[in-house]
């Protein structure tokens, strides 16, 4: 089977398929990573991102308007889940991933764009591993999905 490209289904994140990526419990279907995670999609949507184009050294201003558009949308998906529950700290941390997306302006070509778009996905990964947290779960590795991803490097390191 040829690497390929697709979306997956189930958490909607564009993932790498390739030999050994379908298994025999999955009854031939192309598995998911996350499926058996809790928030799957969350996790999902903070990968898709973290593992994307724009942190590349060749990103192209297309690509950095792009994670501008998937970091928005993944500060929603947080919010969502954090409506209506009790999580002060992962609250904080979303409210502070908030900040520094909205202080980055993607018609800019700034130098200080990129390290705004780290900080609020860093900002939002840790609301995430709030939320595993208090739900008594164990961290997000992106790390652990890795191979999924176009992503033989990563540039930035997660350091706040
Ligand atoms: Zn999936």
């Amino acid at each position: 089977m040829p690497w390929s490209r697709a979306i997956c289904s189930a958490c909607k994140a564009e993932l790498i398929y390739g030999p050994g990526k379908r298994t025999s419990s999955s009854g031939g279907e192309i598995p998911c990573p996350y499926l058996s995670l809790p928030f799957a999609e969350l996790r999902a949507g903070h990968d898709q991102i973290y593992f994307g184009p724009w942190r590349k050294v060749e990103a192209t201003q297309p690509d950095i308007r792009r994670a501008y558009n998937q970091i928005g949308r993944h500060l929603s998906a947080i919010g969502d889940i954090l409506a209506g529950k009790e999580l002060p700290s992962a609250r904080c941390d979303l409210a502070k991933a908030r900040e520094a997306y909205l202080s980055a302006d993607p018609r800019e070509d700034s130098p200080g764009l990129l390290l705004l778009l780290d900080n609020a996905l860093s900002y939002a990964h840790r609301a995430i591993d709030d939320l595993l947290h208090e739900s008594g779960l164990t961290p997000h590795h992106p790390m652990d999905f890795a191979s999924w991803y176009d992503a033989p490097e990563v540039p930035f390191q997660e350091d706040l």
